[in-house]
C-alpha cells in the first residue's frame, strides 16, 4: 500500500510534447538517487536522443531513482541529428549535461552567492508595519533594493542579514537569517529586490525587556539605509514546479514568509504573468497560527486569492487567544491539523501533494499526532510514512 502512495514519480513532470520514434530532439531527464557513490546523492541531468529516453527512464526505476522531471529541448533548424552513442548502459555511464530548460530544481537554486566576509550591500527601499490596531507586538515588511548586484533567489529560501554596531565583546555581530517573504521578481514583479517578514524579538531578563539585535535593527531601520546582506541560503522549502500540485502549508506567525511568496507566485496577478511556466491549478491549503486577529499577517492580499481563486486556495486560521481548542485552551494549528486530519492525510496520500512547515518548532510534535491517528484509522504507521515522504521531497520543515 505504501508503495504507490508515496510513489517515485512524486514531483516528476513530463514535458515532451509530441514525440516519434523519428524525433531528432534530446531529452534531459532530472534524476535524484540514480547512481554510483557521490552521485546518488546529487541532483543529476542526463540528457538523450529519444529512441534511448524509454530505456533510461527503465535503468533509472530499476535502480530506485527518481525522475523529477523530463525536458524535450528543441533542435534548431538545420542541425545535425542526436548521436546515436548518447545511449546510457545499464551501468548509470550517462554524463549528466545542463538541460536548457529545467524547471527549478535543486541543482539551479542559487546559494551562498555573497558570503559574511564579502557581504552584499543592499538598500532599504520600504519598512512598514504589518499588523493592525490592537496586535501584541511588533512584525514588519522590509524591502531591500537588489539590483547593483547578483544576489538572486528563489522562493522558499532565506538571507543572512548582518546588523550594524559590535557585540559585548566589541566583534562585528553575526549574521542572523530570515526566510524571504517575496518572490524571485520581488514585491514589485520586476526583479531586483527582496523582502522579509520581520518580528521584533523582545523577551524579559532579570525584570527587563530585551530587544532581540538585529530584528530591532531591522524593525527601526530607515528607508535609504545600507544593509549587509548574505546568501542566498536553503533548498529545504523549494516550491515544486508542477503547476497542478497540491500545496499544505502549515505557517505561525513570520512563518508565514516562505508561505507568502508560494501563494503570490501562485495567485497574484502580475506574478502569474511573468510565469508562464507555472500557472498554478492545484490546490494551496493554508492553516495560519497568530495570537489575535490583528497579528493576521497578508491578510488582505490571502482574502484577495479567496475571492479570485475559490477552487485553489483554501484559509484556515488558528487565532490562539481568541479561539479555543476542543479542550478549553488556546488554539494553536496543530488542534486546526487535528480538526481536518483524516481531509489532510487523504491530500497527503497523492502523490503530488507537498507539505510546507514554518515558524515554531512548538507545532510539530501536535502535528504528528494527529497524522498518526488519521494514518491508523487506515491501518498505517505515520512513523513509517512520514521519512518516506521527506525522502520523497514532499515534507518540509523549517521550524526554529
Ligand atoms: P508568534 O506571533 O509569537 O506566534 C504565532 C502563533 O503561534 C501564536 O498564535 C502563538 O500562540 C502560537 N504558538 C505558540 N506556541 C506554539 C506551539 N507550541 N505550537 C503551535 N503554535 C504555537 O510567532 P512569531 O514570533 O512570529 O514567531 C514565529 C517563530 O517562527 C519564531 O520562533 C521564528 O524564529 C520562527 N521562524 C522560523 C522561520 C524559519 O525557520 N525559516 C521563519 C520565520 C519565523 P500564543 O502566543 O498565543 O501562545
Amino acid at each position: 500500500m505504501i508503495g504507490p502512495i508515496f510513489g517515485s514519480d512524486a514531483r516528476m513532470r513530463v514535458s515532451t510534447g509530441k514525440a516519434t520514434q523519428s524525433d531528432g530532439r534530446m531529452f534531459t531527464v532530472v534524476v535524484e538517487g540514480f547512481g554510483v557513490g557521490l552521485q546518488r546523492r546529487a541532483e543529476r541531468r542526463i540528457t538523450v536522443p529519444f529512441p534511448q529516453l524509454q530505456r533510461l527512464m527503465q535503468t533509472i526505476a530499476q535502480q530506485g531513482g527518481r525522475i523529477l522531471a523530463v525536458n524535450a529541448e528543441e533542435v534548431p533548424a538545420g542541425s545535425a541529428p542526436a548521436p546515436s552513442d548518447a545511449a546510457v548502459s545499464d551501468a548509470p555511464a550517462a554524463t549528466p549535461t545542463p538541460a536548457k530548460k529545467a524547471p527549478v530544481s535543486h541543482a539551479d537554486v542559487p546559494v551562498n552567492l555573497y558570503k559574511p566576509k564579502d557581504p552584499f550591500i543592499g538598500t532599504v527601499l520600504d519598512n512598514y508595519s504589518l499588523l493592525a490596531e490592537g496586535a501584541i507586538g511588533r512584525v514588519n515588511h522590509i524591502t531591500f533594493d537588489l539590483s547593483e548586484g547578483n544576489l538572486h533567489y528563489v522562493e522558499g529560501q532565506s538571507i543572512g542579514i548582518i546588523p550594524d554596531g559590535e557585540d559585548a565583546n566589541g566583534k562585528p555581530h553575526k549574521l542572523r537569517l530570515y526566510s524571504i517573504a517575496s518572490t524571485r521578481h520581488g514585491d514589485n514583479c520586476e526583479g531586483g529586490t527582496v523582502s522579509l517578514c520581520v518580528r521584533q524579538l523582545q523577551y524579559e531578563k532579570d525584570g527587563t525587556t530585551i530587544n532581540g539585535v538585529c530584528s530591532t535593527f531591522l524593525c527601526d531601520i530607515e528607508p535609504g539605509a545600507k544593509v549587509k546582506i548574505t546568501g542566498p541560503v536553503g533548498k529545504e522549502m523549494l516550491l515544486p514546479p508542477d503547476e497542478d500540485a497540491n500545496i499544505i502549508m502549515l505557517a505561525t506567525g513570520t512563518g508565514i514568509a516562505p508561505m507568502r511568496a508560494y501563494l503570490r507566485r501562485m495567485f497574484e496577478p502580475a506574478e502569474r504573468a511573468k510565469n508562464p511556466e507555472y500557472q498554478f491549478r492545484g490546490k494551496a491549503w493554508l492553516i495560519m497560527g497568530v495570537p489575535k486577529t490583528p497579528n493576521l499577517l497578508y491578510e488582505d492580499d490571502f482574502q484577495r486569492y479567496l475571492a479570485e481563486y475559490p477552487e485553489n486556495f483554501r484559509y484556515t486560521k488558528a487565532i490562539s487567544r481568541e479561539q479555543q481548542n476542543p479542550s478549553g485552551g488556546r488554539m494553536y494549528i496543530q488542534d486546526r491539523v487535528t480538526e481536518h486530519a483524516d481531509e489532510i492525510f487523504s491530500l497527503i496520500e497523492d502523490p503530488k501533494t507537498h507539505v510546507y512547515m514554518c515558524g515554531l518548532r512548538g507545532m510539530e510534535p501536535g502535528i504528528d499526532e494527529a497524522m498518526t491517528a488519521a494514518a491508523a484509522a487506515k491501518g498505517l504507521e505515520w512513523s513509517e510514512l512520514r521519512p518516506q515522504l521527506k525522502k520523497a521531497d514532499r515534507w518540509h520543515v523549517e521550524t526554529y
